[in-house]
C-alpha cells in the first residue's frame, strides 16, 4: 500500500517532530490536537526547527518552504477520512488512546492504516478496540524527532506482514534506521532506559547526590550526552511515570516501582522543559536544579 497523506493525533513535542520530517519526506500531514492551541504552537515550533536545519545547510530554503506547506490542521477527526496513515502521539495514557481510536476508526478510510507512538503501552491491546488490529503498529519514534535516528516498529499479534512491510518502507522514507521490538512493556530502548532514570530519581530521593552531581556522574562517568534527571525532564515526567507504571504492572516486578520523588514532580505539575520546571527549573537564562 501506498502512503502519502498521514494524520497526526497529538501535536506536543512528539507529534510536531513527527509532522515535521514525514512532510520534509514529501507527505501531506495533517495534525490534529484536543487543544487547538498545541497545534498552533506546533506550527511555529516546526518552522523553527527546519529554519534552523535550513540555516545549517542540512536542507534548502526551498525544501524549508515546501516542507511548511505540505502541513495542514484539522479542526476533528472528521478530516481524517482523507489519510492513509494515522499517527496517533497523544498523551501517555491508555484510556486516552483507547478513546481516541473508539473515536477515529468510523472517520477513516477502509484501508487506512493506525500506528501509536506509545512509550510502553501493549501494542495489542490497543489495537483491539479498532475495527482494523491488523492494519494497526507501534511506531515509536524518538525524542527529539528530527535529530534522531532511531524508530521501534512493534508488531501487536495481528499485525499483518503489508502492515509491517509499508511501515517499514515509510520509516527508510523519512532517512530513519528501524529495529523491532516484540510486543512486551515500554518495548526494547524505555525498558532499559526508564528504569535507569528511574533509579537516578531514587538515587537523589534517598539523598546519595544532588542533581547536579548525579548527571554530572553520569554524563562524564558513563560518558552519556545527558544526565538522567536532564533526560527525564527532556521526556517528560508523566511520561517517565506512565512508562514505569505500565512496566510495573505490565511485568509484576517490584524493581520497576516508580520513584515517590517521581510521583510528587508529576503530582505537582513539574513534568520538566515543557511545563518550565522539573528537575531543574527552566525559567531564567540557565536551567537551576530545583534540589
Ligand atoms: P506531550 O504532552 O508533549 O503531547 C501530548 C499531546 O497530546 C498534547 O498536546 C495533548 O493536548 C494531546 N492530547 C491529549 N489528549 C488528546 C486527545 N484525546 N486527542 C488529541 N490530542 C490529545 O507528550 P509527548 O512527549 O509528545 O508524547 C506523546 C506520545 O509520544 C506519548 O505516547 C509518549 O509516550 C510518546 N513518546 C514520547 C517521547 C518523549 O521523549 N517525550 C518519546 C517517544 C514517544
Amino acid at each position: 500500500m501506498e502512503i502519502q497523506r498521514i494524520g497526526i493525533i497529538g501535536a506536543g513535542q512528539m507529534g510536531n517532530g513527527i509532522a515535521h520530517v514525514c512532510a520534509l519526506a514529501g507527505y501531506d500531514v495533517m495534525m490534529h490536537d484536543v487543544k487547538r492551541d498545541k497545534v498552533d504552537a506546533a506550527f511555529e515550533i516546526i518552522s523553527m526547527n527546519l529554519s534552523r536545519q535550513a540555516a545549517r545547510g542540512k536542507i534548502s530554503d526551498a525544501e524549508k518552504d515546501s516542507a511548511m506547506k505540505r502541513i495542514t490542521a484539522a479542526s476533528s477527526l472528521d478530516d481524517f477520512s482523507k489519510v492513509d496513515f494515522a499517527i496517533e502521539a497523544a498523551t501517555e495514557d491508555e484510556k486516552i488512546k483507547r478513546q481516541i481510536f473508539i473515536d477515529l476508526c468510523p472517520k477513516l478510510s477502509k484501508n487506512a492504516m493506525i500506528a501509536s507512538n506509545t512509550s510502553s503501552i501493549s501494542i495489542t491491546r490497543l489495537a483491539s478496540v479498532t475495527d482494523r488490529p491488523e492494519r494497526f503498529i507501534g511506531l515509536h519514534f524518538m525524542n527529539p524527532v528530527p535529530l534522531m535516528q532511531l524508530v521501534e516498529l512493534i508488531r501487536g499479534i495481528a499485525t499483518e506482514e503489508e502492515t509491517f512491510h509499508t511501515v517499514q518502507a515509510l520509516v527508510k522514507r523519512l532517512g530513519k534506521i528501524s529495529a523491532n521490538s516484540e510486543d512486551f512493556p515500554a518495548f526494547i530502548v524505555n525498558r532499559i532506559l526508564l528504569p535507569m532514570i528511574n533509579e537516578a530519581v531514587y538515587t537523589l530521593y534517598e539523598g546519595v547526590g544532588t542533581v547536579d552531581a548525579i548527571d554530572t556522574a553520569m554524563r562524564l562517568g558513563a560518558n552519556h550526552p545527558m544526565g538522567p534527571l536532564q533526560l527525564a525532564d527532556f521526556i517528560g515526567l508523566d511520561t517517565c511515570l506512565s512508562v514505569m507504571q505500565v512496566l510495573y504492572e505490565g511485568l509484576a516486578d517490584s524493581k520497576y516501582r516508580p520513584c515517590p520523588l517521581m510521583v510528587k514532580y508529576v503530582e505537582a505539575g513539574w513534568l520538566g522543559q515543557k511545563t518550565k520546571r522539573g528537575f531543574y527549573d527552566y525559567r531564567g537564562e540557565k536551567p537551576v536544579p530545583t534540589r
